[in-house]
């Protein structure tokens, strides 16, 4: 296993903020991403309920139906999956996300704007040393024909599958090794998506009142009606992919493990994540090891340098 000596904690340098629907409210939704002092991780306030704190971890996920919601008693936010994977990607571990509604505003569907926003914040490199969770035994869930595994691993890896019954997308696979720049290349763009039937029975039922075809890839029975296409072929299996990051994020801290998902979603993602902390003996936390310190140089005597003695 290899670490980096200096991986430290980050937070962000500058305030940033955007705008955006909400894709089941369809509510305008204002996002302000702050600056967190270390060892604080990422938390929510909700500043239109007077400033309710909500962190965002495993501990308060309150719904999977859809999109991940966390939540205080009257008080949630729900769609912060998209977010919480390029903050985690773009390994930014302390951080404070102020909304004024209950969802994180859905943008073009994907975590491509987000990355952009935290990229413009500036990463300030904090100074307690960042901590990793190394999987040492294999951990499954499943659900019918889903499933997720989480195997040990050098470095944090996702193989995902996926099938529909659907020609425009049908079998699709991806194998993700994780580092932030093959997110932003390879994950972040890719969008949410889902078919026009069930778009149409959740809009009946109050719900993706926001959803359109500029925040979601939506599918017909003829194929995918955004005129523009797939931005890439295998976008579905992409933005599950990304999902699946943004969900397990709410561990807390990095994983080294590899991670091997078929035809999962979020509730077997945060089923998966309450498995894995419940098998305290199938994982453990490490932190890099201390730089070698440097032997003092030899001292100089009126320019002229001493070698090193032979060991
Ligand atoms: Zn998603």
């Amino acid at each position: 296993m290899f670490l980096h000596p200096n991986a430290k904690e980050n937070t962000i340098r500058s305030e940033v903020s955007c705008a955006g629907i909400g894709l089941h409210s369809g509510k305008t939704i204002h996002l302000r991403l702050l600056p967190a002092s270390e060892g604080s991780g990422v938390v929510f306030i909700r500043r239109d309920l007077g400033g309710v704190l909500i962190p965002a971890d495993h501990a308060h996920i309150v719904s999977t139906y859809l999109s991940t919601t966390i939540g205080v008693e009257g008080a949630s936010v729900q769609t912060i999956e998209h977010l919480m994977a390029a903050v985690s990607a773009m390994e930014i571990h302390n951080l404070i996300v102020e909304v004024d509604g209950p969802e994180v505003p859905v943008m073009d569907g994907s975590s491509g704007p987000f990355v952009t926003l935290l990229a413009k914040a500036g990463v300030d490199c904090q100074s307690s040393k960042r901590s990793f969770m190394e999987i040492m035994k294999p951990i499954t869930v499943s659900e019918d024909e889903k499933q997720v595994t989480i195997h040990p691993g050098s470095s944090f890896e996702i193989e995902y599958r996926i099938a529909y019954n659907h020609p425009a997308i049908s079998e699709q696979s991806y194998h993700y090794r994780h580092s932030p720049l093959a997110f932003k290349r390879e994950i972040a763009a890719a969008r949410t998506f889902g078919f026009l039937k069930d778009v149409e029975y959740l809009k009946e039922r109050g719900l993706a009142r926001g959803g359109s075809l500029d925040n979601a890839v939506v599918i017909g029975d003829d194929g995918v009606l955004n005129e523009q296409g797939l931005r890439f072929s295998d976008e579905f299996v992409r933005h599950k992919i990304l999902d699946l990051i943004g969900d397990l994020s709410l561990i807390g801290m990095p994983i080294l493990g590899r991670v091997e998902a078929t035809c999962s979603g979020h509730s077997l993602h945060a089923k998966l994540i309450e498995e894995v902390l419940e098998s305290k003996k199938s994982w453990r936390i490490v932190t890099p090891p201390s730089p070698v310190v440097k032997r003092p140089a030899y001292p100089s005597y009126q320019g002229v340098s001493f070698s090193h003695p032979a060991i």
